[in-house]
């Protein structure tokens, strides 16, 4: 029989773990800045209200059931999801070089990104090595590795300004052997909230295609970083129109509030060229068969309620207008943070926490700060530094500013 006592006892899930620690905290004062997902001022889940009404439109549907998708899942979704992140005026779709996969989220699409990889990135003098920022989402890591592809990772984190090392992601691309997968976050960086600015994408691209590296882009955050749904697809965007072939996989999560029920995209765009759309029918039919053997198709009723909201004109205003809300109110604890840290005097330049952008930021606290911000204050994050700005609000900023000052003096 298989002999189950050799399996050995793998470590918790440090964001999970950190969760649970969060919970059985009785003290009246703790405050959770760890887990990426977005609350409101009252430190609660918002349903976005253009979520509420989709989800009225779809139970009111007479002839709802609860039936199989396509493999490829909900098209009326995956159709409207790659215009989102492409632009509807994108050249890639007129020309019909772009498959898409309904996934099991972001995360499902970055598995099936990686398998699909795994499987066929294996051309004459292609580096099968993914590079990825450091730091990055941690489950990057084992995603990519899960499917035997290789990690290794490019400078992106200054520790001293708390900003970009552009010089060292540049070089780092530049020395990496041709052909390398590189992965990219689309805006909003998890863990750090560092994203390049136009200009810098722009160098960043320059070196890709001088070295023939292949864009894998992470998109979670669109909409939810700037409030901006086509700003923060810029970069995705200009590398299109660059002319690179890539690949791009998207979260529902955060922009719609959707984390459980698990919607997203996998696309892959083809390089323009005169066969390039019979490339993206090859790549789809092989995208259909790696996912029938993961998971047959995706689940319903998450891409419902993002196709009820990208094809209603009326009901996509409202959820720009949801966007604006959920961006606003971390930009507003942002400058809130920064002020009461400025106003303390607390030891420090704290300009990054408005520099940063997204859910996160990157403190600059070390290790043993996070220690005792847990230990004395009852604040949970991750040992990085890295906070999750919805977990701030006007009723618990200033006793974390205040917890934060004390620990760094
Ligand atoms: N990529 C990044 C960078 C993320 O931060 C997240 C969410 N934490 C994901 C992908 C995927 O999240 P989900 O599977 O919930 O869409």
């Amino acid at each position: 029989s298989f002999p189950a006592e050799a399996v050995p006892q793998a470590p918790e899930d440090p964001l999970f773990g950190l969760m649970r620690a969060y919970k059985a905290d009785e003290s009246p004062n703790k405050v959770d800045l760890g887990i990426g997902a977005y609350r409101d001022n009252n430190g609660k889940p918002w349903v976005l209200p253009v979520v509420k009404k989709a989800d009225d439109v779809i139970r009111s549907d007479p002839d709802l059931n609860h039936e199989y998708l396509p493999i490829a899942g909900l098209a009326s979704f995956t159709s409207k999801a790659a215009e989102l992140s492409l632009g509807a005026s994108s050249a890639a779709l007129a020309e019909k070089r772009v498959a898409s996969v309904q996934t099991i989220s972001g995360t499902g699409a970055v598995h099936l990104g990686a398998l699909f990889l795994a499987k066929f990135y294996k051309v004459d003098g292609a580096n099968r090595t993914v590079y990825v920022s450091n730091p990055t989402w941690a489950n990057h890591n084992q995603i990519f590795t899960n499917v035997g592809l290789p990690i290794a990772t490019y400078p992106y984190f200054d520790k001293q300004t708390k900003g970009l090392d552009i010089q060292g992601m540049l070089k780092a691309l530049a020395d990496a052997p041709e052909r390398s997968i590189v992965l990219l976050h689309a805006c909003a960086h998890n863990p750090t909230g560092v994203d390049p600015s136009p200009e810098q994408w722009r160098d960043i691209a320059e070196v890709m295609k001088a070295k023939k590296h292949f864009p894998f882009f992470d998109t979670a955050y669109q909409g939810f970083a700037s409030g901006d749904l086509d700003r923060d697809a810029g970069a995705i965007r200009y590398f299109v129109e660059q002319g690179f072939e890539l690949v791009i996989a998207q979260s529902f999560s955060k922009n719609l509030g959707l984390y459980g029920e698990r919607a997203g995209a996998f696309h892959y765009v083809a390089a323009p060229a005169s066969d390039a759309t019979a490339t993206t029918t090859r790549v789809a039919s092989q995208l259909a068969i790696l996912q029938r053997s993961e998971i047959s198709n995706p689940p319903i009723y998450g891409a419902k309620v993002a196709s009820t909201v990208l094809n209603d004109p009326a009901l996509f205003a409202e959820w720009q207008e949801n966007l604006r809300t959920m961006s606003g109110r971390i930009i507003a604890m942002r400058e809130a943070l920064r002020s009461k840290l400025e106003e303390y005097g607390t030891p420090g330049t704290w300009n990054h926490i408005t520099d940063q952008i997204g859910m996160f930021s990157f403190t600059g606290l070390s290790e043993a700060q996070v220690a005792k911000l847990r230990s004395d204050f009852h604040v949970y994050m991750t040992k990085n530094g890295r906070i999750s700005m919805a977990g701030l609000n006007t009723s618990n900023i200033e006793y974390f500013a205040k917890a934060v000052d004390s620990v760094v003096r």
